[in-house]
């Protein structure tokens, strides 16, 4: 596969781009949803945003009472997985409430440049992990459409949570023909029921690079 073309010390070029994923305020230690040693993923983020040509965050954004919510469900607790329509949803806690300062990106997250923000995850009935497609894996965020119109080839991901966010991310980006990498050590896990082991075995299956930060030219 084109992905596995990365080799240590190449360069980034003007089809390249950071996508940066979920770097928000719930998602690291104090927040609702930590993801552990999830802010240490910022300062290695911030390096590599400035390397790069073309920089696009998501922002995980629900609407209060969104349904990946375990408190939308009656006697359902927090990390227990419900079957929904779409398949299987594991359940939150409260997290990335729309206009909330746990939604907003972490504070020391310093890429002003960045081109466009991705929210994801706004309709109250479906989950979004991945910035491609929301988890019906029908519904488009428009990010493949906007890559396609901006020329855009390579998806470099950082950010959380490596074992879902990053993981679908990394998957959908790879299913749409682009070629992607994964900077592991721009990413954090929360591992949930071996979801990390999962994680890694499907991005080798597909043949997604993952790399680390210092391996960029
Ligand atoms: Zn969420």
């Amino acid at each position: 596969m084109a992905d596995r073309a990365f080799r240590p010390g190449t360069a980034i070029g003007d089809k390249d781009l950071l996508l940066v994923v979920d770097v928000q305020n719930d998602f690291c230690p104090g927040g609702k949803l930590p993801v552990p040693h999830g802010d240490e993923v910022v300062p290695v983020v911030n390096r590599l945003a400035a390397k790069f040509p073309h920089v696009v965050l998501t922002q995980d954004w629900h609407p209060p009472g969104h349904f990946s919510f375990a408190s939308t469900h009656a006697g359902r607790q927090p990390f227990e997985t419900v079957t929904v329509a779409y398949g299987p949803q594991v359940l939150w806690p409260d997290h990335c409430v729309q206009g909330t300062p746990g939604a907003e990106f972490h504070p020391t997250l310093a890429v002003a440049q960045a081109e466009l923000i991705v929210r994801k995850g706004f309709r109250r009935a479906i989950d979004s992990y991945s910035a491609f497609f929301e988890n019906d894996h029908r519904t488009p965020t428009g990010l493949t459409g906007y890559l396609h119109e901006r020329g855009l080839s390579r998806v470099v991901l950082v950010g959380l949570a490596l074992d879902f966010c990053v993981r679908y991310s990394a998957e959908d980006a790879h299913a749409q023909g682009f070629d992607v990498i994964v900077v592991e050590d721009a990413c954090r896990a929360i591992d949930v029921d071996g979801s990390l082991a999962a994680t890694r075995r499907r991005l080798g299956e597909l043949g997604v690079a993952t790399v680390k930060a210092d391996d960029f030219a």
